[in-house]
């Protein structure tokens, strides 16, 4: 994402962060608020957090006996503290609820009480409600713009017409009792997974102590207090269940990296370099500070610390994807396709980098680098199906090698992802006329043109 438009976005968040405030203590209730819903919180797409976020849930749906791949996970760049549900087994995390957190634990149990709904089948008892607006959270979000804190640009993705408002009507609130049961299956998750099931305690004390601070601004906050019963409910739980040891070395420095990217990125640069000082002189410090300088700009500064960094951790693929990114914000492009082509070789089925390593080639001035970027492209497109910009840049490659079949799928898919039928149509249909009769991608575009016009039928 591009200064400008972090700027932009954050002084919009900030501006209506006074009215939103919290719904349902880890629930579902909170974005439904018209000041928000014109846009609609944007998706933060960052190959690290990402894989920071699996490490930290994927315990928790085992222990649920989840699949973990059958869970996606969002995160939304929204100051409000909140995580909830949509559509199944999606679950959407606020940035302002993991820069609230204080530990790996409290992040676990929110996602335990969510996994929590999901197992109870809570949303499932209001399919009647979300049958007719099916997806349409995830299109509206989708639309609203992937921003990438690695690699990603600007999406000039529009949206759906409406499809945030249809979407959010459809995030009704739980039931108290169905709030009792997430709580009471998302401790057990925890204490299953090793970690500290009082944790959520923790969480619930700081939802409370933000009731306290802004009274009666959330009509659902208001109806289903952070009740004192609740609490002792769950506290009553939560000592028959075992304490849990401290969390792995490993998991615990992700954590820490995570929350310290994620501050960096958000807080303001003058913030974030008062409180990470030249002085001090450790791996965190010098993260904080290279993305500080990043968003002055000061790319020299930027760079170095980024250096440091690698330096510290020379296998780190995702220090060498930010350098990468750096470079190519700097106009260079070449170096910028050196560092992503790195960091691919040491992740090499992360389809973020391998986006943004097929954005930076096609930003040089070397022809050849063109094929490269599309076969890039085309994996990560692969592998990730919720990137419209690699879409985008895909559809690029192909015009330019001349593959106007391909670039029109592409353009295609890409429109699948914002809800928008009749630009997936006309982009299907150019498809079909130009791919080979029979190749999978004529039938792939067969299928959107099938799925594009049921969709305006109805
Ligand atoms: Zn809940």
């Amino acid at each position: 994402m591009r200064r400008g438009a972090m700027e932009a976005l954050l002084t919009g968040v900030f501006r209506t962060a006074a009215a939103l405030l919290i719904g349902c203590a880890l629930g579902l209730a909170a974005p439904a608020r018209p000041a928000a819903a014109a846009n609609g919180p944007p998706l933060i797409r960052d190959a690290e957090i990402e894989a920071t976020l699996r490490r930290v849930a994927d315990p928790i749906f085992r222990a649920a006996n989840v699949t973990p791949s059958t869970v996606d996970l969002y995160l939304l760049q929204d100051p409000e503290m909140n995580a909830f549900v949509a559509d199944g087994q999606n679950i959407f995390i606020n940035t302002g609820m993991i820069t609230r957190l204080d530990t790996i634990d409290e992040l676990r149990g929110v996602i335990a009480h969510e996994t929590g709904h999901i197992v109870g089948g809570h949303l499932a008892r209001r399919a009647q409600a979300t049958s007719g607006g099916r997806n349409m959270v995830l299109l509206g979000l989708l639309g609203a713009a992937a921003v990438g804190i690695a690699g990603a640009p600007d999406a000039s993705v529009a949206i759906a017409a409406g499809s945030q408002q249809v979407a959010r009507r459809n995030l009704l609130a739980y039931s108290r009792g169905e709030e009792a049961a997430a709580d009471q299956m998302g401790v057990r998750y925890v204490a299953t997974a090793g970690g500290d099931p009082g944790a959520i305690l923790d969480v619930l004390r700081i939802f409370r102590g933000q009731e306290a601070m802004m009274p009666g601004i959330d009509p659902y906050a208001q109806s289903h207090p952070m009740s004192v019963e609740r609490m002792a409910m769950l506290e009553d739980r939560i000592a028959k269940l075992p304490k849990g040891g401290p969390p792995s070395a490993e998991d615990a420095y992700w954590y820490g990296r995570m929350v310290t990217k994620l501050d960096a990125f958000l807080d303001r640069p003058a913030k974030t370099l008062r409180e990470h000082p030249v002085s001090d002189q450790s791996e965190m410090a010098a993260l904080a500070r290279s993305i500080a300088y990043y968003r002055l700009p000061d790319m020299a500064r930027a760079g170095a610390q980024m250096d440091a960094l690698i330096a510290m951790r020379p296998e780190d693929p995702y220090y060498i994807e930010l350098k990468g990114q750096f470079l190519l914000e700097s106009g260079k492009a070449e170096a910028a396709a050196a560092s992503y082509g790195r960091a691919a070789e040491l992740a090499p089925d992360e389809p973020l980098i391998l986006a943004g390593l097929g954005r930076a080639l096609l930003n040089t001035d070397d022809p050849d680098a063109t094929a490269r970027a599309r076969d890039v492209l085309a994996r990560a497109t692969r592998l990730d199906r919720r990137n419209p910009d690699a879409l985008r840049d895909l559809a690029l490659a192909e015009a330019r090698l001349g593959h106007e079949g391909a670039a029109a799928l592409a353009t295609a898919e890409r429109f699948t992802m914002t809800g928008d039928a009749r630009d997936v149509l006309r982009n299907a249909t150019r498809a079909a006329d130009l791919l080979p009769v029979g190749s999978p991608g004529w039938r792939r575009a067969q299928d959107m043109i099938t799925m594009a016009r049921r969709a305006l039928k109805q």
